[in-house]
């Protein structure tokens, strides 16, 4: 914990944050609630909400908080604090975002239309939204070689690229038409947003998948 907490003030004392430009579409002024954690920098924002009645955003640690824990504040002041927020922008009213650390990308947790999301993740990048991700490679191994081709051209598209392969996309067999391991995993990541999405395959019994994460 305490790693996380040093992490945290460095990346805030970066003395670019300032300067680094305002992305939402509103006013820098907008009204904002954080806590009194993530006011102080006692602690990293890892949960943001749009509220769907007045659009206010709330940028809170992640932890119990007494009644009177709330602080408004301008948005900019958040942004400055942490300008990781900044993918947050199109998130629409209704949303709720976590994180589990700073350094992990933000998913969406609950989305008006959908209610809590719970066993799918789903992104707050536009590009992301629409990568299609697969729970299990059926049939194996067609489904699996298929995502493989899938994922080199995402990062052929320039969206993403590869924070992580055992072998190119088209060198998981060897010459002898052997797999080059029990287990391969190829992670790219979106250089829009920072998430990630995991490509994983057992090839000794024979499934997979291709999720969002790492
Ligand atoms: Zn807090
Ligand atoms: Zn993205």
């Amino acid at each position: 914990m305490m790693g996380l907490f040093d992490r945290f003030k460095k990346n805030n004392n970066k003395p670019e944050a300032a300067n680094e430009v305002f992305p939402f579409d509103v006013p820098p002024n907008t009204a904002a609630l954080v806590c009194c954690h993530v006011l102080d920098r006692e602690a990293p924002i890892l949960y943001a909400s749009h509220d769907l009645e007045d659009g206010l955003w709330q940028f809170l640690c992640g932890k119990a908080h007494e009644a009177d824990g709330g602080r408004l504040v301008a948005l900019k002041e958040v942004f400055d604090l942490d300008p990781s927020i900044g993918a947050l922008k199109n998130i629409p009213c209704g949303c709720q975002v976590e994180r589990k650390t700073p350094d992990d990308s933000w998913v969406i947790v609950y989305r008006e239309t959908d209610g809590p999301i719970a066993n799918k993740e789903l992104s707050v990048c536009e590009i992301c939204e629409k990568v299609k991700t697969v729970d299990h490679f059926y049939p194996a191994p067609k489904a699996y070689f298929d995502c493989l081709r899938y994922i080199q051209a995402l990062v052929d598209s320039g969206d993403f690229e590869f924070e992580f392969k055992d072998c190119d996309t088209d060198k998981v067999k060897d010459e002898n038409e052997h797999w080059i391991n029990d287990v391969i995993r190829h992670v790219i990541k979106c250089k829009n947003c920072g998430q990630h999405f995991t490509c994983f395959a057992d090839t000794y019994h024979g499934n997979g998948y291709f999720k969002i994460g790492k």
